[in-house]
């Protein structure tokens, strides 16, 4: 421990409030050593964890030995990785080589993943250190991070209310600042609901930026892995990281915008200015929004128009159908991707002696929560025969529509504005037993998965008693620069990263 002695003991105990670039720094420049650093990360979520219930679990030992390995490779001058020591945490339906894989279902509370998903891969190879795997809604299914196996993750600003879902355990770590960096996935707004909810930076990248190569699929036509901190810069790195064409996932796109590396050094709030961007409100979908949800993103708004910004009202069609057509394409999907836990090829042991084929598979298939069941139940009735043209056709009817708004939208304007969620975070258990409250949530977050753009969540306040609240910007496909610029502006006005909950 000698080197963090000699930083002070203020210093040390600050440590975990530097953002993952300002870590990489003092490990570069030796004035921390990795192995110190990373103790003390283990250290301080053994201490706040027990409060918010982020890890499912912990990769103590191969953390620790990878951090040593960093230090040598600093003393023996080798070549350096752009995440050098940072520590990341990985939503537990991302492939970890050698970890357990559980998707926060009791389905899978013993699979350990045989590989790394992609994105583990492209962040270990810049020297980024595995912490352990993040909790969530089983299979990602859910808007509160209650729906886990492991029981709910609580929000650090206040522990009574839900951290947003399903990335709750990857928004909740890096809030609470045990650790810097996360990666969470997006299927319908799990990246940014709980960003928005937990006051931290998300993004869900445009679909085809990431491979989903090891991600747990739930619904594989809108989902894509996206990273989540506490400052733009580390979003931009992380995000630099792991996107890019991969031939383990077709749909990784060959578009020959996948090779750009997202600026991120040289934005300052002049420099954003300068781009001249034209920023479109969706006047129709704020409106409906909780009044001091509103308040809050329509002072964002002044923000950007008192700065000079092109700020116009616009709307969006179709989208009082979107909800209805994301349900119906994620559960299809979904019923699909979830026929293959059958306790045959996945799944906990358990002895079929006794039992006939089907129902042996309804009992070990029992042991799907109750939201999973719901929606395997809803997919297989809208894909069943004579139901899929009234249903499942249309629902894809509705999303063509809603692209094709979006595309005449960025004919118009470079950036769109929409709170993230409608309303603020809720008490853990208020809305759990109704489905269709939870479901309403994601209105604002569905568009981009449905249309597979971009789009970020970022802090923009607080309610009254002071639960966070979050703005949602949406730019066209690989347009991601657009939404770091507009971010970096927000980081620079607002000083967002400096709001830390008191924990
Ligand atoms: N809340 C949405 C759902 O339950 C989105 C989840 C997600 O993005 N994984 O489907």
């Amino acid at each position: 421990m000698g080197m963090l002695l000699a930083l002070g003991y203020d210093k040390m105990t600050n440590l975990h409030k530097l953002a993952g670039y300002q870590v990489s720094q003092k490990i570069k420049n030796q004035e921390i050593f990795a192995e110190e650093y990373i103790s003390l990360v283990f250290e301080r979520i053994s201490n706040v964890d027990s409060k918010i219930n982020s890890f499912i679990s912990k990769n103590h030992e191969s953390a620790l030995l990878k951090a040593k390995q960093i230090d040598k490779k600093i003393r023996n001058n080798e070549k350096l990785g752009s995440l050098l020591g940072i520590p990341i945490g990985i939503k537990d339906n991302i492939s970890v080589l050698g970890l357990k894989t559980t998707c926060a279902s009791k389905m899978l509370q013993e699979y350990v993943s045989p590989y790394n998903a992609t994105v583990v891969d492209r962040l270990e190879k810049q020297d980024a250190l595995i912490i352990g795997k993040l909790n969530m809604d089983e299979f990602g299914m859910g808007t509160s991070s209650e729906f886990s196996h492991y029981g709910a993750v609580h929000n650090p600003w206040n522990q009574d209310y839900v951290a947003g879902g399903s990335s709750g355990g990857s928004a909740a770590a890096v809030s609470s600042l045990q650790i810097p960096i996360s990666l969470g996935s997006d299927t319908g707004g799990s990246i940014r609901c709980p960003s928005s909810f937990c006051s931290v930076i998300g993004i869900k990248p445009t679909y085809g930026l990431v491979s989903r190569y090891g991600l747990v699929s739930y619904s594989n036509s809108l989902e894509q892995i996206g990273p989540m901190a506490r400052t733009i810069i580390d979003i931009a790195m992380t995000l630099n990281t792991i996107c890019g064409k991969d031939s383990s996932d077709s749909t990784s796109t060959t578009a020959a915008t996948l090779d750009q590396q997202f600026e991120y050094k040289i934005n300052t709030v002049d420099g954003v200015l300068g781009k001249n961007y034209k920023v479109g409100i969706i006047d129709n979908l704020i409106l409906s929004s909780e009044s001091q949800v509103m308040e809050t993103v329509f002072k964002k708004i002044d923000l950007l128009k008192k700065h000079g910004f092109d700020v116009q009202k616009t709307k969006i069609n179709y989208s009082d159908f979107a909800l209805a057509a994301y349900y119906v394409i994620a559960t299809a999907e979904a019923s699909s991707n979830l026929s293959r836990f059958d306790n045959i090829r996945y799944g906990f042991s358990h002895n079929p002696q006794g039992y006939e084929w089907n129902s042996y598979s309804s009992h070990v298939r029992s042991n799907f929560g109750d939201e999973v069941k719901r929606r395997i139940l809803v997919g297989s009735f809208v894909l069943s025969a004579g139901y899929y043209g009234k249903y499942y056709l249309k629902a894809q009817k509705v999303r063509n529509a809603i692209k094709n708004e979006f595309n005449k939208l960025f004919k118009l304007f470079d950036v769109l504005i929409l709170p993230t969620m409608p309303i603020l975070p809720f008490k853990i258990g208020e809305k759990g037993a109704k489905p269709l409250d939870l479901f309403n949530l994601d209105i604002y977050t569905i568009l981009a998965n449905l249309a597979g753009i971009p789009a970020m969540s970022i802090p923009a306040g607080f309610s009254k008693k002071g639960l966070p609240i979050g703005l949602q910007i949406l730019s066209n496909e690989f347009n991601e620069q657009i939404l770091i610029d507009i971010a970096t502006f927000f980081e620079n006005k607002d000083k967002f990263n400096e709001w830390i909950p008191n924990i």
